[in-house]
């Protein structure tokens, strides 16, 4: 595992535009649980209601599976998540590209995060376009009247992330991928790689001659790509690479 942590180490330090790309897993040490990990929510919830059509179809019991994931928002960053903040500030890390939803980098102090689907913070009104702040949408909500309506029309509101079955936003997803073109080394972390199109960052990095740094705590769909593949828990593991890339660097200035 050291000598992992070495490697991962010096190939950060030697990288000229480094960037993340994490998952849920770099969250669940929060208290919020994955998808598919050991104690993933699909061990318990049928994926389906994380769908779109399922969305449109039982929007009031969409609105209570959502309701109980919204708890998320109450949850503070962890030691992996504060870790990349370091690393940016030491201005090794570039980009954090995210799959998750929970504000949990920004939190922390990561100040360039790529959100690719979307924030638990906003919700969007289906008939009229317009955003409102989740708090004040929850506000006061009767929980037998779900789902929640527009204020200003009376339409639907769905939470402003990405369901399954939905597409990216284009602009999110050109940027995440120009971010991964200018790199040459991502570290992949917390996240099973079976989200797509989110899922090819690490395969647009790779495609250029760029490093491939996974870490996770089960193996993942594209361990094959990586330079370094360590498994094991964020929280763990990302404050000794830090550690050590902070060593690094003063043994060079
Ligand atoms: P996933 O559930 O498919 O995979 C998470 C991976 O993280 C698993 O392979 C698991 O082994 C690993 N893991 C769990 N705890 C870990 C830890 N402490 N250290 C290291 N690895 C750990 O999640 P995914 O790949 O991100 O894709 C699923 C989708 O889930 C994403 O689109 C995301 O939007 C959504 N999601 C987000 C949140 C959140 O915002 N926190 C939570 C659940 C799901």
């Amino acid at each position: 595992m050291e000598k992992l942590i070495d490697l991962a180490a010096d190939l950060i330090v030697k990288s000229k535009y480094c960037i993340a790309f994490t998952g849920a897993g770099i969250s669940t040490e929060s208290g919020i649980p994955d998808f598919r990990g050991p104690s993933g929510i699909w061990k318990r919830v049928d994926p389906k209601i994380a769908t779109y059509s399922f969305f449109i179809n039982n929007p009031g019991e969409f609105w209570k599976f959502h309701l109980s994931f919204i708890e998320i928002k109450r949850a503070e960053p962890n030691k992996a998540h504060f870790s990349l903040a370091e690393l940016e500030k030491m201005g090794v890390l570039k980009c954090v590209i995210t799959q998750n939803v929970d504000g949990l980098h920004q939190k922390a102090g990561s100040r360039y995060v790529i959100e690719l689907h979307g924030n638990l913070d906003h919700v969007v009104c289906l008939s009229c376009g317009k955003h409102f702040k989740i708090n004040d949408v929850i506000a006061g909500l009767d929980e037998n009247k779900l789902p929640p309506k527009c204020p200003e029309c009376g339409g639907l509101l769905k939470p402003d992330v990405i369901l399954f079955e939905e597409p990216l936003k284009r602009d999110v997803l050109t940027l995440a991928f120009k971010e991964a073109y200018k790199s040459d080394l991502v570290l992949v972390l917390g996240t099973s790689l079976v989200v797509y199109p989110a899922a090819y960052i690490p395969d647009i990095v790779k495609s250029q001659g760029g490093k491939v740094i996974i870490v996770n705590l089960e193996s993942t769909e594209k361990d094959f790509l990586g330079d370094v593949v360590i498994h094991g828990k964020l929280g763990e593991i990302l404050p000794k690479i830090v550690d050590k890339v902070r060593e690094n660097l003063r043994s060079i200035s």
